[in-house]
């Protein structure tokens, strides 16, 4: 590959998965920095003959990959950590989540908690959030101050909040923020009507049209519980799916998130329709919404993506432990351990991510011309030994904790475990005093 750019740096771990189609572990190579982005993966010895003197980074025990793609959460949220568990989604929404939503989800919590969520997530070699919470603008103010790359929603939702009084204003002021910021090379922005039972025809027709216009992906809780279904049926006289379907919502753009309540003709048609379905294991066992049927829908050819929900549902933002709950329980549900593989799961929270995120041309692996979103993961510590594939180590074995490295936009985030531009004590006080507000 042709040098676009003069080259940076090096990275030289011991083991390379870029997660381009078909490509196996490579040992004794080096990713080639230029800039924010990958110029080359090459054997180490010809990345060192080619370019004398770049400065190196050595991970002679790592595992390199690209950053993990978060395709579901609520950064924001992150403050409502183990405020209300052990509840159903219902009962935990309209008790606990929404009433403290009301009280204290303003701008100014949604900045502390956004921040709050990407210092979790890039410890955890999270590189890229799709997000879907009030304030979006304010998401964005602290995607831009601590370097993380996150896909913002211009959330719309039937009911007023602190942040808007209705779909149009919630649209308006949600597209005004895409405007201000679309220039800004780590954002990048979806439609995020929230789910069908807070969203009105009308309304999902008016985002069905600005996706179309803008261009721009929908990010939908869908088919998360039984009762969400039969609240669907009751009102609307079929299930959420034939209502979207009616309504023109399916199509590539479509991030169907949860999709635990499917029949088979509705995994055919998510299919047929080029749809992402966005797996988030930890949370719907948490709120007991059952057991997403992930074998049937990846034989069935759809792209599933990784999410952690929020931290109030979850309750860790850990693409690791979604990984490993994601092939376990696809090898439970099917009875068949070879549904979701090793490799199968690191795609799920890479490049499909991507892909749904209509990223896939910059981010999801490491390929000459993306964007140097890297992790390294540390698989030396002595429960990681010894490691016979990388690849099942870093979902069966090892966790968020052996993040080493992180960089976004070859930019080191992460480095040797400790965050490179957040500081963590001012954080904890701001969080300190959240904590003491709801707690109240
Ligand atoms: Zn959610």
């Amino acid at each position: 590959m042709a040098a676009m750019t003069t080259p940076t740096a090096l990275i030289a771990p011991r083991w390379i998965l870029t997660m381009a189609d078909g490509a196996g572990p490579l040992e004794n190579h080096a990713v080639v920095l230029a800039g924010d982005r990958i110029q080359a993966v090459l054997p180490l010895p010809e990345a060192q003959a080619l370019h004398p003197g770049l400065p190196c980074t050595a991970l002679p025990t790592h595992a390199v990959m690209p950053g993990l793609v978060n395709t579901h959460t609520h950064a924001a949220m992150t403050l409502m950590r183990g405020l209300a568990d052990d509840l159903p989604l219902m009962r935990w929404l309209e008790d606990h989540i929404w009433p403290a939503e009301r009280t204290h989800a303003t701008a100014e919590f949604v900045k502390d908690g956004t921040t709050l969520a990407i210092a979790e997530s890039l410890l955890g070699g999270v590189t890229c959030l799709n997000d879907m919470y009030f304030f979006p603008e304010e998401a964005a103010a602290a995607a831009l101050e601590t370097g993380m790359r996150m896909a913002l929603g211009i959330i719309v939702i039937e009911f007023p909040t602190r942040y808007a009084s209705d779909p149009q204003d919630y649209l308006d002021r949600g597209l005004a923020m895409r405007d201000r910021h679309k220039h800004d090379a780590r954002l990048s922005f979806c439609l995020a009507p929230h789910a069908p039972y807070t969203v009105s025809d009308p309304t999902f027709e008016r985002v069905a049209m600005l996706a179309e216009q803008l261009d721009l992906p929908i990010h939908l809780h869908l088919h998360e519980t039984e009762a969400e279904i039969q609240q669907s049926v009751a009102q609307y006289g079929c299930r959420p799916i034939e209502r979207l379907s009616r309504l023109g919502f399916l199509g590539p753009r479509l991030m169907a998130v949860h999709a635990v309540h499917l029949l088979e003709e509705e995994i055919r048609s998510l299919a047929h329709f080029g749809c992402t379905m966005v797996h988030c294991p930890s949370s719907n066992l948490k709120l007991a919404s059952g057991f997403a049927p992930v074998g049937e829908l990846l034989a069935a050819g759809v792209n599933v993506a990784l999410g952690t929900d929020g931290a109030a549902s979850n309750n860790r933002l850990d693409m690791f432990e979604e990984m490993r709950l994601a092939a376990f329980l696809a090898k439970a549900t099917t009875g068949d351990a070879a549904a979701l593989p090793a490799e199968a799961a690191l795609r799920m929270a890479t490049i499909c991510g991507a892909r749904a995120l209509g990223l896939d041309d910059r981010i999801g692996s490491l390929e000459p011309g993306k964007q140097a979103d890297i992790i390294a993961v540390d698989l030396d510590a002595i429960d990681l030994v010894p490691c016979y594939h990388p690849a099942s180590h870093l979902v069966y074995a090892a966790g968020r904790r052996d993040v080493s490295h992180v960089w976004i936009g070859g930019e080191p985030l992460v480095r040797n475990g400790e965050l490179v531009r957040l500081h963590v004590d001012q954080l904890r006080s701001r969080v300190q005093g959240w904590h003491t507000q709801l707690f109240a």
